[in-house]
């Protein structure tokens, strides 16, 4: 079975491979000796994946297509500055091969007709121990993942024929906006159109112009993501010569087209693609590459201006530290006290791409959900892309929250920011979400004057199941219990064994975990401190245990057999009443909270 994407793929080269529209182009002869029967279509994603219908692996001649390569090349190697300086970024709305140059500075009107092209092939450099065109070459090889030849009887056929571009060049050479001899730049412009690549290398060069300019396949970073923008800038305004201002409005994507038949057009953090079908219309694109890139625009909803807005649902969940705490299992009365203290942190979970849109969310919801908030916790474990705008919001969002007196602390698991993000300010970058909660939670305990949790040892007589007791019950209590010391790395019950007994932790930390009977995966639940209570569940229900627990650290536990627990039903039935009271008033406790917690965390 075919996968949806290349499913769609194949029908729009279902839909237009019959039609045989349009003409070779015949000004270049050997040109005329392309198949026009050849057809190919394929989409390389921003991860480097392939899918590929049709004549994906035939060669032809690159011809206009080159030119947005050469313009970004040109850019990296002189600056935008000097580039600008001799050629335009205005749409002509003229033929490829018009004479459109600047009545007074003879600056051609943009780099994606003939004119701005030549201009641009002699801005690159051409030196002795790498030529221009070797330069050229390599640099298009390092764009297509692949060692690019050209085609050298096209060569000679369009220099044979080529007085049209040479006039360019000489009336270039006149302005200044061409140095020394032309015809070397134009033969080097002539072999550049003469590069031989396929559709898929077409739609890899795409991929890496939709990849912030590295290739996708190979990790190669080709050009830089400034240049980038301004070529595709360019391509959108100027990549289909005459045709482009309705292929912006019908395609929607940047876009570039060459006579031998290549359209490649991509979106940046999406798709590269490239159609290639030698007959071309009267504007010299390719019929069916225009008509298939317009289906595949709307099948993927690539349009530029249609883009989703991702920012709906930036915050993925909110809510206070008072009703979902961390995975470290507390005592009672250090939950009772965070459940009213908690309300003091707000934690949001964000998701989805960061931009100014999806910032601007996060932003408004701190300002009108600040009530009592001292600490806010930015959760970017689910967060994408980030662009140029986002750190730059984040630290403005620190400097407002710090500016009311709050704290932030930004969890970043998924390396979403650079690590200097937020340096000079009084931002806390926490490692994972339950590493910020717990942080919290122990500060807040801290101010309350709780003892860190982890430090205490605890006395039985220390717990709350005994403490309010009184000294007859105690003392009928305390004996049944019996000391056990675990050394690090000890189960202390294991999940599936007969629950026999109950355990308060009295030193060390433990951990729970839950081996998952189906696929056998263990996940850590929680870390268990001093203080709390372990396998109550399994005895009051007398079942089996559930989960592992067993010691982090060194630990000592009080354990209270299932034995001790009837004997003392039987010899002192009020005590054993008191304990499963206190037992169940804990559990129900315990019980709310879950749920009060999986209400707030559901998806
Ligand atoms: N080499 C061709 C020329 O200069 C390129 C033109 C094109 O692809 N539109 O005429």
């Amino acid at each position: 079975m075919r996968d949806t994407i290349t499913r769609i793929i194949e029908e729009v080269h279902r839909r237009y491979a019959g039609t045989m529209d349009g003409s070779l182009a015949d000004y270049i002869p050997e040109l005329t000796r392309a198949d026009p029967n050849h057809f190919g279509i394929a989409v390389v994603t921003a991860d480097g994946y392939r899918y590929a219908v049709g004549d994906v692996d035939v060669p032809f001649t690159i011809q206009s297509v080159s030119k947005a390569f050469t313009y970004g090349m040109a850019l990296d190697h002189r600056g935008a500055a000097a580039v600008e300086e001799r050629v335009g970024v205005e749409p002509s709305g003229e033929a490829f091969n018009s004479i459109s140059l600047d009545p007074g500075t003879g600056r051609p009107r943009n780099p994606m007709i003939n004119a701005g092209a030549i201009a641009v092939t002699g801005m690159l450099p051409d030196r002795e121990a790498e030529p221009r065109f070797e330069h050229i070459r390599s640099t298009f090889s390092r764009f297509a993942a692949r060692e690019l030849t050209w085609d050298d009887e096209v060569y000679a056929s369009e220099s044979a024929t080529g007085f049209r571009n040479r006039a360019i060049a000489n009336l270039l050479r006149s302005f200044d906006i061409l140095d020394g001899p032309t015809d070397p730049v134009v033969e080097d412009y002539f072999r550049q159109c003469s590069l031989q690549v396929t559709c898929s290398d077409l739609a890899t060069m795409a991929a890496t112009l939709a990849h912030g300019g590295v290739n996708p396949v190979t990790g190669d970073a080709v050009l830089t993501l400034g240049n980038v923008e301004k070529v595709l800038s360019v391509m959108a305004t100027c990549g289909m010569y005459d045709y482009s201002g309705t292929w912006v409005y019908e395609v929607g994507l940047p876009a570039k087209s060459g006579v031998g038949g290549g359209v490649l057009g991509g979106l940046p953090g999406q798709f590269g693609i490239a159609l290639f079908s030698p007959l071309l219309d009267e504007k010299f694109n390719s019929v069916r590459g225009v008509a298939g890139f317009r289906d595949l625009s709307r099948e993927f909803d690539l349009h530029l201006l249609r883009a989703p807005s991702m920012s709906k649902h930036a915050i993925r969940r909110h809510y206070r530290l008072s009703d979902v705490s961390s995975r470290r299992g507390r005592p009672d009365e250090d939950l009772e006290l965070l459940a009213e203290v908690g309300r003091k942190v707000l934690v949001l979970e964000l998701q989805g791409d960061l931009f100014a849109a999806s910032l601007e969310r996060v932003i408004r919801s701190l300002a009108s959900d600040g009530d009592g908030v001292e600490v806010v916790v930015l959760d970017l474990r689910r967060a994408g892309a980030t662009d140029g705008s986002t750190v730059g919001l984040l630290r403005g969002l620190a400097e407002t929250v710090a500016a009311v007196g709050q704290h932030l602390v930004v969890t970043d698991q998924a390396r979403v920011l650079p690590s200097d993000a937020f340096a000079g300010l009084d931002v806390e970058v926490a490692r994972t979400l339950d590493d910020a909660m717990r942080g919290c939670e122990d500060a807040l305990l801290g101010d309350a004057g709780r003892a860190p949790a982890g430090s205490v040892r605890l006395d039985l007589a220390e717990f709350e199941l005994v403490r309010h007791l009184g000294d007859h019950e105690r003392a009928r209590l305390l004996p049944r219990f019996v000391e056990r010391s675990y050394a690090a790395g000890e189960v202390i019950v294991e999940q599936g064994a007969d629950a026999d007994a109950l355990y308060l932790l009295g030193s060390g930390v433990a951990e729970v975990e839950f081996a998952d009977p189906l696929d056998g995966s263990v996940e850590r639940i929680a870390d268990l401190y001093p203080g709390v209570v372990i396998g109550e569940l399994g005895l009051l229900g007398q079942g089996r245990r559930s989960a592992t627990v067993r010691a982090v650290t060194d630990v000592a536990c009080f354990e209270l057999s299932r034995f001790e627990l009837m004997r003392l039903r039987s010899s002192d039935h009020l005590v054993y009443t008191r304990i499963i009271e206190d037992l169940l008033v804990s559990t129900a406790e315990r019980l709310r909270r879950a749920n009060r917690e999986a209400s707030l965390l559901r998806d």
